[in-house]
């Protein structure tokens, strides 16, 4: 006899990701997880240095300094913050407090993958909506939506596109679904956007339960997350901002210690990094453009995006794979797009100077060899 999960689990892959070795190459430049360019922020190295001393006692359950900071940074109320072994987590967690069985989840088909992957594991049916252009259809999501569905997620910018939709069309979706589904607007890239007419979803969360022109409102979630801008995705922290009711929840179904203490020291530290996050804001901005110039020069199309990553497409699986081939063999690991549908597509992380222009020079190469 053997003992078998729910059938919903063996339909999910297991995780291989994090990728930096390649065989027989010294050195490696690694572009494929969208961390930041820099390495953590120097304050949080000293955090997590001295937090070291007091690693045999459990962290703080409420995280109460790290929300405090987190408020204080971003004007928003702690006691609607719960903070989260990653952003992971905290989409995790919604799925299983609010999906499940018998539910429906949707999404766009190309928005983050962990959507897929979290409802799975929760035996939730997964529907994926079509893009315009590789953006989040909104009239397609608000047609996908049926009485079963329970949550629906955005990413905003979503990762791997790099599109975003502006304020206008967050709030037409919300405004547009019934207010038994909790909305999950993740802005794990919001402080890399430059468009003016985007909200990274506090807006929304506060409107949660309320009225606008007559219509219930109903309820929103931000997730938000240290792995990018903040340079802290090996400390696994990330946040969501929730209307009461949704922290509540959250508070049954996290595990009493889902932070540990130095992620929660190296946070508090990396939050105050003004300067630090500024220049590596600038940094992303103008390497960005750099990146996609080159690129284009070089005769790749590149999706727009407004992330730390930019979508180049090849147009065809076979120009993908050999693009990527050419980066390898210059130790260059960018992300193939094969596990998220798109095959023709590799994803590269916005880095230092030096690894942008190792990049596009080595993509230059190729198209012209
Ligand atoms: N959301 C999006 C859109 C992401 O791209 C990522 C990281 N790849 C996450 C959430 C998860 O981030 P973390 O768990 O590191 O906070």
């Amino acid at each position: 006899m053997t003992v078998m999960p729910r059938p919903s689990i063996l339909s999910v892959e297991p995780y291989v990701g994090g990728e930096s070795k390649i065989p027989g190459v010294n050195r490696i430049v690694k572009l494929s997880s969208n961390e930041g360019a820099f390495g953590p922020p120097p304050a949080a190295i000293a955090a997590i240095e001295a937090m070291a001393r007091d690693a045999h006692r459990y962290p703080d359950g409420g995280a109460k300094a790290l929300r405090e900071a987190i408020g204080a940074r971003f004007g928003l109320d702690p006691a609607r913050i719960v903070v989260g072994n990653g952003s992971d987590e905290l989409i995790s967690l919604l799925i299983l407090a609010y999906g499940g069985e018998g539910t429906e989840l949707v999404m766009s088909a190309h928005g983050f993958m962990m959507y897929d992957i979290t409802g799975r594991w929760a035996g939730c049916r997964i529907i994926k909506v079509p893009e315009r252009n590789l953006t989040a259809d909104i009239d397609g999501m608000l047609a996908a939506v049926g009485p079963r569905t329970r949550l629906v997620f955005l990413a905003n910018p979503n990762n791997p596109t790099g599109s975003i939709l502006p304020q206008s069309e967050v709030e037409r979706l919300r405004a547009g679904l019934r207010d038994d589904i909790l909305l999950v607007l993740d802005s794990a890239y919001a402080e890399y956007v430059t468009r003016p007419d985007y909200d990274a979803g506090a807006k929304l969360v506060d409107a949660s339960g309320t009225t606008i022109g007559g219509r219930a409102v109903g309820t929103t979630v931000m997730t938000r997350t240290f792995s990018k801008i903040f340079g802290l995705g090996g400390m696994r922290l990330g946040w969501c901002y929730a209307p009461a009711p949704v922290v509540d929840v959250l508070s049954r179904v996290r595990g009493p210690f889902n932070v540990n203490a130095a992620a929660m020291a190296a946070g508090i530290a990396a939050l105050g990094e003004t300067g630090w996050m500024q220049c590596a804001i600038e940094h992303n901005t103008l390497w960005r453009g750099r990146v996609v110039a080159a690129l284009e020069a070089a005769g790749i199309k590149v999706w727009p995006s407004e992330g730390n990553f930019v979508l180049a497409d090849f147009g065809t699986p076979a120009k993908a794979k050999a693009a990527d081939d050419a980066l390898k063999a210059r130790g260059l690991i960018v992300r193939a797009m094969g596990g998220y549908g798109l095959p023709q597509c590799l994803r590269i992380t916005i880095g230092t100077a030096e690894e942008c222009t190792m990049v596009t020079e080595a993509l230059t190469a190729f198209m012209h060899g």
